[in-house]
């Protein structure tokens, strides 16, 4: 009698206490993995009715392992960023500082007091002493955190301008990264945009012009990921202040957090203040390197209005972002600590260059070398900021795309770029931690197959 083709199958059961599936059962859950068997032996099911031989265990254990490592990959894990782009929104924007990550997990695992007013006992505000913290650092009368720099803006402008006109320069009707477009924000908050200038051109004038009883605000948008060069021309925060009546406010979306006066061309966020900007928000994850939230500060009267706001619920933040920020203001302002991307824009580029060769030396250099590149804020923060940098260049062993894979399919991942037929690794957005990684890695793709 011939054997049922079916029962030469294994059971779910017994290929889950396969070695080779042990990691996967940690790394994804067994219930995935075990989902993965059931469809995997399903789909054999089907081939043995067409007319196909049982496959092996080992056929079946390779195409069960190849959708876990499918699984595996999509999973959230930390990644070595080696493509010069200091704020990719692909890769999470800022890393937090560590420092700041442990100091805030003593917080996070325990009660704490995020509505708890320690000194009455009674309810109490979220935002701890950040408002203070914040004013310290920029002047402002007072602040206020958000789940995002989108929630601030969205936030803004319902509450001062629903039904009302908010002017914004044709120049500064900007989309920024995934969805976030001015115009459509105003539009959804019920907010009706006076478009004013030309894209290169806006002048006082046209701001002048534009002010009528129904104007509630000035919105002005950092363009954040593009420029205008050439014969362009706008008023500044100060010029627009001094023409508007005081019922109108003026808002600076500033987008990227910039605090110090270090970075060319670029205003920081106290001089928006000084200059007569009344709001000013911006992301938190962009060059302060802070968790993702978004930050509004400026006239007390009017964040006092933002925060007691039914939507306020909507936006706020959770422990989490709150303790995250609350600590790395604290020791910015104690220990001048500095986001990640302030530390890499102030690093010389000799510096990196020295990285570069500290990483390839004593490796085989036969694919390998150390060439200029550029780096770039990136992420909405600062558009013309490309910066000098250096890479290491890796030609010739394989295909750009073939080794851009094999970086890319370490643990952790290295995310390369292509640059004329060779993959580079831009040092200057790696962490002191991913060096050797970085190097081990090279060392074992260069000594494949010789
Ligand atoms: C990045 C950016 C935003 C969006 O901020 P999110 O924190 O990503 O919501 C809005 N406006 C400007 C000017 C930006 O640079």
């Amino acid at each position: 009698m011939n054997e049922n083709p079916y029962t030469r199958l294994p059971q779910v059961e017994k290929l889950l206490g396969a070695d080779v599936l042990r990691e996967y059962i940690e790394n994804i859950s067994r219930p995935l993995v075990s989902s993965v068997c059931s469809q995997v032996l399903e789909s054999f099911r089907r081939k043995i009715g067409e007319g196909s031989p049982p496959p092996d265990r080992n056929t079946i254990l390779n195409i069960i392992r190849s959708h876990c490592v499918e699984l595996e990959k999509r999973r959230l894990q930390r990644v070595v960023n080696a493509t010069g782009i200091i704020l990719h929104t692909n890769m999470g924007r800022s890393p937090v500082h560590s420092e700041v990550w442990q100091a805030a997990a003593h917080i996070n695992t325990g009660y704490c007091n995020l509505e708890l007013d320690l000194w009455s006992g009674r309810r109490g505000g979220r935002g701890g002493i950040i408002p203070e913290l914040i004013k310290e650092l920029t002047g402002a009368e007072s602040a206020l955190v958000v789940n995002n720099n989108a929630a601030a803006v969205f936030l803004i402008l319902s509450v001062f301008a629903t039904g009302k006109e908010v002017i914004v320069s044709r120049g500064e009707q900007v989309q920024i990264g995934g969805g976030f477009r001015i115009p459509e924000i105003l539009e959804e908050t019920g907010a009706v945009m006076k478009e004013i200038g030309t894209t290169n051109i806006t002048s006082l004038e046209d701001y002048r012009k534009s002010i009528n009883e129904k104007t509630s605000m000035v919105l002005s948008v950092h363009p954040s990921n593009f420029v205008i060069q050439g014969f362009t021309r706008k008023p500044s925060i100060r010029a627009i202040r001094s023409i508007l009546p005081d019922n109108v406010i003026l808002v600076a979306d500033q987008g990227s957090g910039m605090m110090t006066e270090q970075i060319r061309g670029e205003i920081p966020i106290s001089r928006y203040l000084a200059d007569g900007a009344d709001l000013v928000c911006f992301s938190c994850d962009k060059v302060l390197g802070g968790p993702q939230a978004g930050i509004i500060l400026g006239r007390k009267n009017l964040i006092g209005k933002l925060a007691s706001h039914p939507l306020m619920r909507v936006f706020r933040a959770g422990k989490t972002v709150y303790s995250l920020i609350e600590i790395f203001l604290i020791e910015k302002i104690n220990k001048s600590l500095t986001g990640f991307t302030e530390t890499v824009l102030l690093t010389g580029e000799d510096e990196i260059k020295k990285l570069c060769r500290k990483i390839i030396r004593g490796l085989d250099r036969t694919f390998l070398d150390v060439v200029p590149s550029t780096m770039l804020s990136g992420g909405g923060s600062s558009p013309e900021k490309e910066l000098p940098s250096y890479s290491i260049r890796i030609s010739g062993k394989k295909s750009p795309e073939t080794t851009l894979a094999y970086f890319r399919d370490q643990v952790p991942p290295i995310i390369g770029t292509i640059q004329e037929k060779c993959v580079l690794l831009n040092c200057a957005t790696l962490l002191p931690e991913d060096v050797d990684h970085v190097k081990n890695v090279l060392s074992a793709f260069t000594d494949e197959g010789a």
